[in-house]
């Protein structure tokens, strides 16, 4: 099998869309913030009715807002666009209690990949039979968890897991699994998101044959029952393509399934990596082409290999949670050099990690007066000109020279200590992938809904870390 790259480079701001005379410049656009979002005086923005000023003077800095209705929307249009298929949120991109709630509430399964998540997950009343288990390396820990609370699936991702898995669920029992395939297909913004293709680490390779030896054993372990092939391509992807050639791989081992060992595999997990914009022009996945062409691809590759269809599950995770969370800081110092204006902010690379990570880019803006001000306003007072705009780039706190959030971006050039600084499109993989870097502690979690604003997670405190510093 040969591997495919149908990744279509990503529309980025190199190709802006045709710009609307009427239309607000692009650094002024509301694009990418959630529905939700409107304009209030004085540079002021109100995200599930309330003021991103009134967050920050109640919460403090860093924090960040998570639009209750933004989440549930983005899971009820999965629903609507596939309501015959199973969608599971993929709680790695952000899990909290409330979260899980909403998710259920709106009638997703969830996908989890520890133990730490699926105890947070059932704690929170998520019925376990609605979970799905992943991992490229599960531990004994998290086996013993996943049968002990009763998941719904777990996901085979090497062969050794066949006999341990097998060994846990012991004589009496019977475990759901999927197995995870290697579809040999490229797709996804950058290398180390890309999960499809034969050099990484998840999955079993049909190229090399492991997929198969591993379907075999499976199969003939009376204590598991395989219920489909999973596959995830990579994350971050915004055209449809990847997704329907992973179809016509994935229907094409199932086929060989049936003909080798006489089995029709009822489920096809397709996994999730579907992609979101972070900039104003940029491309997100088109959930309503992807509808249909996926389910036209299944129906024809199925027909054409006599398969009766599998049921589709996906693991949206990004698609979810990202538009939904709004990230916010405050300007703790400016420094302005010949070329650039660096704006320093109370947070960083420990709450969001992915600009160093994978040099993503970000479209942050003042909020309040600050904003007022680069409207022309003017306020002089040493700070620049106070009106117009200058090319910024907004960094950390942290003790790297990398701890950048986004480079060369426009912010009114009047921008000073104190201002407030928001990032849209910032619910995703930025506090489930936040660190203890510094001792800065980790921001809170606020949601805001109906023009109330309440904490989901607090703010990570000195006690906090204190307590776990148990050697003196
Ligand atoms: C990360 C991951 C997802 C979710 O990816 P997104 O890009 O957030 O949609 C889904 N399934 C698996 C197996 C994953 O590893």
């Amino acid at each position: 099998m040969t591997v495919t790259a149908v990744n279509a480079p990503a529309t980025g701001p190199s190709s802006p869309p045709p710009q609307d005379p009427q239309a607000p410049p692009s650094h002024d656009s509301l694009d990418v913030w959630p529905a939700s979002t409107t304009r209030l005086p004085a540079g002021d923005l109100s995200v599930g009715g309330v003021p991103l000023t009134a967050v920050a003077e109640r919460f403090g800095t860093p924090a960040y807002v998570l639009d209750e209705a933004e989440v549930r929307a983005r899971c009820r249009a999965y629903r609507h666009a596939f309501p015959d298929a199973e969608v599971l949120y993929a709680a790695k991109a952000f899990l909290c209690r409330a979260m899980a709630h909403w998710v259920r509430e709106e009638g997703l399964g969830l996908d989890v990949c520890s133990a730490g998540e699926l105890e947070l997950v059932v704690s929170a009343g998520f019925p376990p039979d609605r979970i799905v288990l992943h991992g490229n390396a599960k531990s004994p820990y998290d086996l013993e968890a996943a049968l002990r609370l009763g998941v719904g699936r777990i996901v085979i991702d090497s062969a050794a897991e066949i006999a341990r898995l097998a060994a846990a669920v012991g004589p009496r029992g019977r475990q759901k699994v999927l197995l995870r395939v290697v579809p040999g297909i490229a797709a996804g913004a950058h290398h180390k998101i890309r999960t499809g293709t034969e050099d990484q680490k998840f999955g079993l390779s049909v190229a090399d044959g492991s997929a198969q030896h591993a379907l075999a054993r499976v199969l003939d372990q009376p204590r598991l029952e395989l219920t489909g092939l999973h596959c995830h391509l990579g994350s971050q992807i915004t055209s449809v393509k990847p997704y329907l050639a992973a179809v016509r791989r994935m229907t094409g081992l199932m086929a060989r399934v049936r003909e080798q060992h006489g089995v029709a595999l009822p489920e096809l997990d397709l996994g999730g990596g579907h992609g979101i914009a972070y900039r104003p022009g940029e491309a997100a996945l088109d959930l309503a082409a992807l509808s249909c062409r996926l389910r036209a691809e299944l129906s024809r590759s199925c027909a054409a290999a006599g398969l009766p269809e599998p049921r589709l599950l996906l693991e949206p995770g990004r698609a979810v949670a990202g538009p939904a969370g709004v990230a916010l800081y405050r300007v703790l110092a400016v420094k302005r050099t010949r070329a650039t204006t660096f704006v320093a902010v109370d947070g960083g690379m420990s709450d969001n990690p992915r600009p160093a990570l994978y040099g993503v880019g970000y479209a942050p803006r003042l909020v309040g007066s600050a904003a007022a001000r680069g409207e022309g306003a003017g306020s002089g007072a040493g700070s620049g000109t106070g009106s117009g705009m200058c090319d910024a780039t907004v960094v950390g706190r942290h003790c790297e020279a990398g701890d950048i959030l986004a480079a060369d971006v426009p912010l009114p050039s009047g921008v000073r200590p104190g201002d407030l600084i928001a990032v849209p499109a910032a619910g995703a993989y930025h506090l489930s992938m936040a660190s203890g870097y510094n001792l800065v502690g980790r921001p809170p979690v606020i949601a805001v809904r109906d023009g109330h604003a309440r904490p989901l997670v607090r703010r990570e405190s000195l006690e906090d870390i204190r307590s776990r510093d148990i050697g003196l």
